[in-house]
């Protein structure tokens, strides 16, 4: 049977909400901004009014500024962010129970069960967009297909507030045309190897011969080629969903010993920024950090401790882990490799906004994460540095390119 899935897509969700508390600001070049006061500081999200001038997110505040003289600039309020994100899942689950968040403002909706009551895919779209703009008065960006990927591309096909179908007998009119890079999972270092091959558009893709596309990009071409076809089969996660990944994990030996604590530090950090990465890249939290050191001896040890609250951003897992390392490691044996390891995985939830200052201070590392995380995927690791929107001066000292030369990052091990 074929699937009716929906892919809904806030459209400028951070400038949204800023309007929504300021409505002075409707209609007026906007950039969501770390503190402007700072001269690092860079946009983070932007108004429709500020993307015509051509402001960018992950312009420097200067540069905003001389493109756009009239620009606004407002300082992030994640604790906002997650509140109407939760708000805006609620009534998704009004229409079905697989709700399958993607980052902080996207979901994916199977409703494939659902069209007898509330009718076809592009009606519930519709009822959806007309009901989030009216209670909550944020548009939304929807694309209805038959599979998740092309789901996604039709929420970005038209912008704002629109509604897209991708159906199965017009894909191939649709989706061909659409330039290769916009495929979900297509990053930048693929996106260059298929341009290498001629490959420009997603139907170049999905007509060249799937053998050779394994070839050049191994299993994951194949996967892509398989999406480009219209063969994508991945279900929408219901909300009660348990990941089977068991724990995710970084480790990395040293090209040389490591006796300075700051080394230490500057270590733990690279590895629970990719552990913290990946945590959210599969939508997980934990609640348990492990580290593991080898010393030059040899000698090998593995420690744990919980969290204080489940957590995914990098600022909490390294806490931990180096609370775990101070308390662990014997003075006077460098150690030769260290390991980061997430435990006791589950599902992220956004709906304990909670008054604890804990978790908002957690949640906040979150949401600041999940921006960087977006802007690497968009323009390379070293567009920003941490010491620029996190307030912690220990961290701050941290500059991600002070990284050890040929720092080999293992891969992601699951435990299934
Ligand atoms: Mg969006």
């Amino acid at each position: 049977m074929e699937r009716i899935i929906l892919h809904c897509d806030c459209n400028n969700f951070y400038a949204s909400v800023e309007c929504l508390l300021h409505p002075e600001l409707r209609g007026k070049p906007l950039a969501v901004a770390g503190d402007p006061e700072q001269r690092h500081g860079i946009v983070l999200a932007k108004s429709y009014e500020a993307k015509k001038w051509g402001v960018q997110t992950g312009n420097p505040l200067w540069l905003a500024k001389q493109i756009c003289p009239d620009i606004v600039f407002v300082q992030p309020h994640f604790d906002l962010y997650f509140h109407f994100s939760q708000l805006i899942r609620n009534i998704y689950s009004e229409y079905t129970e697989r709700v399958e968040p993607y980052g902080m403002d996207e979901c994916w909706l199977d409703v494939t069960g659902s069209a007898s009551l509330f009718g076809d895919g592009k009606m519930i779209a519709d009822t959806l967009r007309e009901r989030i703009k009216k209670e909550l008065g944020i548009t939304i960006s929807a694309g209805v297909s038959f599979n998740k990927v092309f789901a996604k591309l039709g929420s970005d096909y038209k912008k704002p507030d629109a509604t897209t179908v991708i159906p199965l007998n017009r894909f191939r009119d649709i989706v061909w045309p659409i330039p290769v890079s916009d495929l979900l999972f297509v990053g930048r270092a693929t996106a260059k190897v298929l341009e290498r091959k001629g490959v420009r558009t997603i139907g170049d893709l999905a007509n060249a011969r799937r053998d050779a596309v394994k070839s050049w990009l191994g299993k994951c071409g194949e996967e892509l080629w398989l999406c480009a076809n219209g063969y994508d089969s991945s279900q929408v996660a219901p909300a009660d969903w348990q990941p089977v990944i068991k724990s995710i994990g970084n480790s990395t030996t040293m090209p040389r010993d490591l006796s300075e604590y700051n080394e230490v530090k500057i270590t733990l950090m690279v590895l629970s920024e990719s552990v913290a990465a990946r945590l959210r890249q599969h939508d997980l939290q934990c609640d348990t950090v492990q580290i593991s050191i080898r010393g030059t001896d040899l000698s090998w040890m593995e420690r744990q401790g919980k969290l204080e609250i489940p957590a995914c951003d990098s600022t909490s897992i390294y806490r931990k882990a180096l609370r775990l390392f101070a308390d662990n490691s014997r003075p006077g044996n460098p150690v030769r490799s260290l390991g980061v390891r997430a435990r006791n995985l589950m599902p992220r939830r956004y709906e304990q906004i909670s008054i604890l200052p804990s978790i908002q201070q957690a949640q906040r590392h979150e949401a600041i994460e999940e921006v960087l995380d977006g802007l690497r995927g968009r323009f390379g690791d070293k567009i920003i540095q941490r010491g620029i929107m996190l307030s912690d001066k220990t961290l701050s000292a941290l500059d991600p390119q002070t990284n050890y030369p040929n720092l080999v990052l293992s891969s992601v091990h699951s435990q299934r």
